[in-house]
């Protein structure tokens, strides 16, 4: 959710590198990284990626930017749509997440857990949270990408997921630029728990933030926000709403 950073020094180096801006849909992301830095894939020209007849995928990834936040990304034409979801989706149909929506991905992101160095675009550490396939809704019917095409520009995107933590019924509802609210439809997977507290870990490592962040060799700075990530988690965990005693703290460091 960061903004791009202006490099004075940028252009003389950029001139070396191959120009990307051609991908059509992913030249906003490419123009955002320099990817002579960050561990982040190029986003390559995405015709083919996809195969006739296989199911589309989505992704969570948390990313500790200059806030802690989600990204949701649904495949759709050869990119990943995505949107930064700050409290992280809830599978609490009472509940409505806004989620702003960000430029495409491509879809080789859906495999990026790391660190984006400090200073550069988004820069931080990214677990892979939730992953798994989609499908666009129309009434009682699966869609297709033409439907998704429809409903981008209607602004009211109805998905079913099948994850490992997120499933079900889901709605994305445009209320400005930018700007949608992911609500969670009632079904048998509606639930008022958090999944964010009570599956803090990646779906494709075990790891947590902190462990992801020591992996790869995060600044200090940036390694203090990854456990402060995890420890929210915990935090919301023992909120006082339980009549359960609280749970033993599982950290003590000082920082
Ligand atoms: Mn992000």
């Amino acid at each position: 959710m960061a903004r791009p950073r202006r490099t004075p020094g940028r252009r003389p180096r950029a001139a070396a590198l191959p120009d990307l801006s051609q991908y059509g849909r992913l030249a906003e992301y490419n123009r955002k990284r320099r990817f002579e830095v960050t561990p982040e894939p190029a986003g390559r020209s995405p015709e083919g990626r996809h195969a006739r007849g296989q199911p589309l995928q989505f992704v969570v990834q948390k990313h500790r930017a200059r806030r802690l936040h989600y990204d949701l990304r649904l495949e759709h034409r050869g990119v990943m749509l995505s949107w930064a979801v700050p409290k992280g989706p809830a599978l609490d149909p009472a509940v409505k997440r806004l989620a702003m929506e960000t430029e495409p991905h491509p879809i080789d992101y859906n495999e990026f857990e790391g660190v984006i160095p400090e200073g550069e675009y988004g820069g931080g550490t990214v677990m892979i949270w939730d992953r798994g396939v989609w499908s666009p809704v129309v009434g009682d019917r699966l869609g297709d990408a033409t439907d998704v095409d429809r409903q981008l520009a209607k602004g009211e995107i109805k998905l079913m997921l099948l994850g490992k933590k997120l499933a079900g019924g889901w709605a994305l509802v445009r209320t400005g630029p930018r700007q949608w609210l992911l609500i969670k439809h009632r079904d048998q997977w509606a639930t008022a728990t958090d999944p964010t507290v009570s599956h803090p870990r990646s779906v494709a490592s075990r790891r947590t933030m902190a462990a992801i962040a020591r992996a790869a060799g995060a600044s200090p700075r940036q390694l203090t926000e990854a456990i402060a990530a995890d420890i929210s988690s915990e935090r919301a965990e023992s909120a006082p709403e339980s009549s359960a005693p609280p749970k033993p703290r599982r950290r003590q460091r000082k920082h």
